[in-house]
C-alpha cells in the first residue's frame, strides 16, 4: 500500500448491465406468452438512466413504454423513435398539453375530470393521441373509481373522444400471492371491463406477472423486474438477473486504533484496532444516510460494514477481515445482487434504493449500443445468458446481511 498502484479515478461508478437487462426482458416475455410487454421507464428507469435502458429495450423489441410525466415522455420519445407508444400514467394536465401533444405522448385517463379535459384537447387538434383508461380497483390511488366509470362507459361520445386502446388497472399486493387484495381486484376489474368489450387489458406490474396467466390479460407493465430487483415475496421463483452495480473506488486506507472515531458525530467508535477504507461514493451518489453503521458492501466477495456515518462524497467501511489484496484504487461494490439486503438493512425497498442512484455517477452501460433500426435477432439474447458472474457470494450471515430466502441472481 506504498504506492498507488494502478490507474484509478476518484469518482464512483454505475455499471449498468444491458445484457442482463435483456434477460430479464425475455423472461418476462416468455413468462407472458402472448400478451404485450410496456415497459415501465418512469423516473429516469428507476434510475438507470432512460435514454440507454429504453433504446435497449427497444433493441430487444419492446414497443410500449410507461412514464410518469409528460416531461419524463418527452426526452424518452428521442430515445425510442417515432414508432413507439409511450403513456404517461399521472395523466394530462393543463400545463402539459403542448408537451403532449408535441411529442406524441398518450396520456392515461384517470378520472372523469382528465377526460373531459383530454377530449377538449383532442377536439381541438388533428390526430390526437390516443389514450389508457386508468380504473381503480382497489389501490385508491389513481383510477375511475366504480360509479365514475360506470357514467364514462356510457358516455359514448365522450369514450370515442378519447381514443381509448386499454383499459388498465393497478395492483396493490401482487408481490404477495396469498393476498385476498389480488383476487377482488381481478374480479373487479373483469366486471368494469365487461361493460366495453372491445378494449384490450392491462392488470399486472413484474409481480403481477408472477400471479399467473388470469392477471396478464393483453399487456403486462413490468419496471422493477426488469432492473434486476424481486418483486415478490418468493424470491426464489423469479427469473432475473443482476442489472445495477455500484462501485465505490478505495480512496485511502487507513488502521484505526481501538477507541479511535469516525466521521461526523464520531458516531462509530472502534472496539478493536481496525483497518478501514474510505471510499469515494456518498450519500450524493445513493447510499443512503440510514445505512450509517447499518448497512454492508462488498470487497472481493466479503462482506464490509459501513463504519460511521455516511457523508456527502465518502462512506468508509471496515476491512479489517478482507484478507484478500487491499489497496487504493480498488474497488467496492453496492447493490449487486445484494440490493434487497442493503434495502430491507435499513428499512427501505430495492425501488427506492435504485431511484436514490446519484447523477454524480459515472456511467458504465458496457459496450456501446449499436443504433438500433430493428428488434435485436434471437442469437442476442442467447449470447446475453454466458455474462460476467454476479458480484457477491449469498448469505453474509457473518457481516449481518439478511439472507432473503436463499435466493441470489444469477
Ligand atoms: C410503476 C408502475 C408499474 C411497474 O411496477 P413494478 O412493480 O416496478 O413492476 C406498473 N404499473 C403502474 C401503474 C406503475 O405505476
Amino acid at each position: 500500500m506504498s504506492h498507488p498502484p494502478i490507474s484509478y479515478s476518484t469518482r464512483p461508478t454505475l455499471r449498468v448491465n444491458l445484457d442482463n437487462l435483456r434477460y430479464n426482458y425475455e423472461a418476462i416475455k416468455a413468462r407472458v406468452g402472448t400478451a404485450k410487454i410496456g415497459a415501465c421507464v418512469k423516473a429516469d428507469a428507476y434510475g438507470l438512466g432512460a435514454a440507454q435502458i429504453s433504446r435497449a429495450l427497444y433493441g430487444a423489441g419492446c414497443r410500449i413504454f410507461f412514464v410518469a410525466t409528460a416531461g419524463e415522455g418527452k426526452i424518452l420519445r428521442d430515445s425510442v423513435g417515432p414508432n413507439s407508444a409511450i403513456y404517461v400514467l399521472n395523466g394530462p394536465s393543463p400545463r402539459d398539453k403542448g408537451v403532449l401533444l408535441g411529442a406524441k405522448l398518450k396520456p392515461v385517463i384517470n378520472s372523469l375530470e382528465q377526460a373531459r379535459f383530454w377530449a377538449q384537447v383532442s377536439g381541438s387538434v388533428n390526430e390526437p393521441p390516443y389514450t389508457a383508461i386508468h380504473i381503480d380497483t382497489g389501490m385508491n390511488r389513481l383510477g375511475f373509481s366504480e360509479e365514475e366509470f360506470k357514467e364514462f362507459a356510457r358516455d359514448k361520445k365522450l369514450w370515442n373522444a378519447l381514443n381509448p386502446e386499454w383499459v388498465m388497472s393497478h395492483l396493490a399486493c401482487a408481490p404477495d400471492s396469498e393476498h385476498p387484495l389480488n383476487a377482488k381486484q381481478l374480479s373487479k376489474f373483469k366486471r368494469a371491463a365487461a361493460q366495453l368489450p372491445m378494449t384490450p387489458l392491462s392488470l399486472a406490474n413484474t409481480a403481477g406477472t408472477y400471479l399467473g396467466k388470469p392477471y396478464q390479460f393483453q399487456m403486462v407493465r413490468p419496471g422493477i423486474g426488469l432492473y434486476g430487483g424481486y418483486a415478490t415475496t418468493k424470491p426464489e421463483q423469479e427469473d432475473i438477473k443482476t442489472v445495477v452495480t455500484l462501485l465505490a473506488p478505495i480512496l485511502q486506507i487507513r488502521n484505526i486504533n481501538k477507541g479511535d472515531t469516525l466521521g461526523y458525530n464520531a458516531s462509530y467508535t472502534a472496539p478493536r484496532d481496525m483497518q478501514i477504507a474510505v471510499l469515494g461514493a456518498g450519500y450524493a451518489d445513493g447510499i443512503p444516510v440510514l445505512s450509517s453503521n447499518k448497512g454492508y458492501a462488498t470487497l472481493h466477495d466479503e462482506a464490509v460494514p459501513i463504519v460511521g456515518r455516511v457523508s456527502m462524497d465518502i462512506t468508509m467501511v471496515d476491512i479489517t477481515d478482507v484478507h484478500m489484496h487491499k489497496e487504493v484504487g480498488g474497488v467496492v461494490v453496492f447493490r449487486g445482487d445484494q440490493l434487497e439486503n442493503e434495502a430491507s438493512e435499513i428499512g427501505t425497498i430495492n425501488y427506492e434504493m435504485l431511484t436514490r442512484l446519484g447523477q454524480r455517477l459515472r456511467r458504465d452501460y458496457g459496450k456501446p449500443e449499436k443504433k438500433e433500426t430493428a428488434p435485436k435477432p434471437k442469437s442476442n439474447y442467447q449470447s446475453s445468458k454466458s455474462t460476467r458472474p454476479s458480484t457477491a457470494k449469498t448469505g453474509f450471515q457473518k457481516g449481518g446481511y439478511k439472507k432473503n430466502g436463499g435466493q441470489k441472481r444469477r
